[in-house]
């Protein structure tokens, strides 16, 4: 009865941890959840005021255009320009998607044939590896390895891979990781898929949440990226819209057409009163963005502080809301956590097989929280 993808979907780890989860519930435990990549924080009122507006208004009310209204797609390249310097024709090189994850779930129908390698992070973000499955492409997994600051060796992947390899899929900075690549990474990255005629798509979720004065690249600055590359964003991330389901993708004319063919038969679009707000959040102040950051920042010292003081190894992200963290076992510290202190965090392992001896704290929830759960950590006599 059922197709023989889902047989080859990987098995749900997560369910594991939700039935833990579910046991201390039950058993009265307060659980502090730093397992979610969810902002805790609401959507800035001004963008839910233009939500409202648009949606009393009946023009907003019928089939969106396929590839988002040229208003939007206009907002998003003076954002571009504005942010990162980047200059796109709206009405060519930007395409809205309900979300980046639609994005990278639908980006390989356009780009892979059955047997076709896909390049992905590992550890990385599940839909590279599960959208390549549902386009029958063979996964071959880019591991990020802590010497090499996160970041994939090139030339570390066989010739044969290299040579049968359709598309790759990175983000920087990085989710689970929290690392961040220079521009000198991402000219390297253009100058393999050029040799190697790979399409890249940089997945740039995180490219807003950022610390210490770090600002984030786009993929897309760096040069012969826009004959080679999309890049997908999301409102999600940067102004807490989470919910909402709008992002976009951004890139090479042809690629952005072929993907945009994909979508319009699969797809109607993203409800216009959702991108009139997300065009007045990326046209409008952007003081919420620096609040937000404020906010993880105080939260990642608090963690990575007290982290530090049970005698763990962590990395201090200069990005993204994700601390990553060494342990011996990753599933076995998970449910200690859980079991013993109350505290959900994700194991490294649910990102890939390179993910083993790591886990990965969201700081999604309040400073008291984050440090009642050290506090908890200590009490349980779980340290470093
Ligand atoms: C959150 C996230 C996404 C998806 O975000 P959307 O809400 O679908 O825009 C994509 N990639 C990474 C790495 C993420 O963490």
């Amino acid at each position: 009865m059922y197709a023989k993808r889902l047989d080859n979907l990987p098995p749900y780890l997560f369910a594991q941890i939700d039935a833990m989860k579910a046991q201390k519930r039950a058993e009265g435990v307060d659980l502090i959840d730093l397992g979610v990549g969810d902002p805790d924080l609401p959507t800035p009122k001004h963008i839910v005021d233009s939500l409202c507006d648009a949606a009393r208004d009946a023009a907003n009310h019928h089939y969106p255009d396929y590839l988002g209204m040229l208003e939007y797609r206009e907002a998003v390249a003076s954002w571009y320009l504005k942010r990162f310097g980047v200059k796109l024709n709206p009405r060519k090189e930007v395409l809205a998607l309900i979300g980046s994850k639609e994005g990278i779930a639908n980006i390989p129908e356009a780009f892979v044939n059955p047997g076709d390698y896909v390049l992905a992070s590992d550890p990385g973000y599940p839909v590279y590896k599960t959208s390549t499955l549902f386009a029958e492409g063979k996964c071959y997994p880019m591991p990020l390895l802590e010497e090499n600051n996160f970041l994939p060796d090139y030339d570390a992947i066989p010739k044969e891979v290299v040579s049968g390899a359709k598309l790759m899929f990175i983000g920087y900075p990085n989710n689970p990781t929290g690392a961040v690549a220079s521009m000198k990474f991402f000219d390297e990255t253009v100058e393999f898929a050029k040799n190697n005629e790979i399409v890249v798509v940089h997945d740039n979720a995180y490219s807003e949440i950022s610390y210490d004065g770090y600002k984030a690249h786009s993929f897309l600055e760096a040069s012969g990226a826009m004959d080679i590359g999309i890049e997908t964003h999301s409102l999600s991330k940067t102004y807490n819209m989470t919910g909402w389901r709008i992002g976009m993708a951004c890139g090479n004319e042809g690629l952005i057409e072929a993907f945009g063919r994909v979508k319009t038969n699969i797809d109607s679009g993203v409800f216009n009163a959702i991108q009139k707000a997300a065009i007045t959040a990326l046209t409008g102040p952007q003081d919420c963005v620096k609040q937000a950051c404020g906010i993880y920042q105080e939260r990642r010292d608090a963690l990575v502080n007290g982290l530090r003081s049970l005698g763990f190894n962590v990395f201090v992200p200069k990005a993204t809301f994700y601390v990553w963290m060494k342990v011996p076992d990753s599933l076995e510290f998970v449910a200690k956590m859980i079991n013993e202190a109350g505290i959900v965090v994700t194991p490294g392992t649910g990102f890939g097989v390179n993910g083993e001896g790591y886990v990965r704290f969201a700081i999604t929830r309040p400073v008291e929280r984050i440090r009642e759960a050290i506090e908890r950590m200590n009490k349980c006599g779980i340290r470093g």
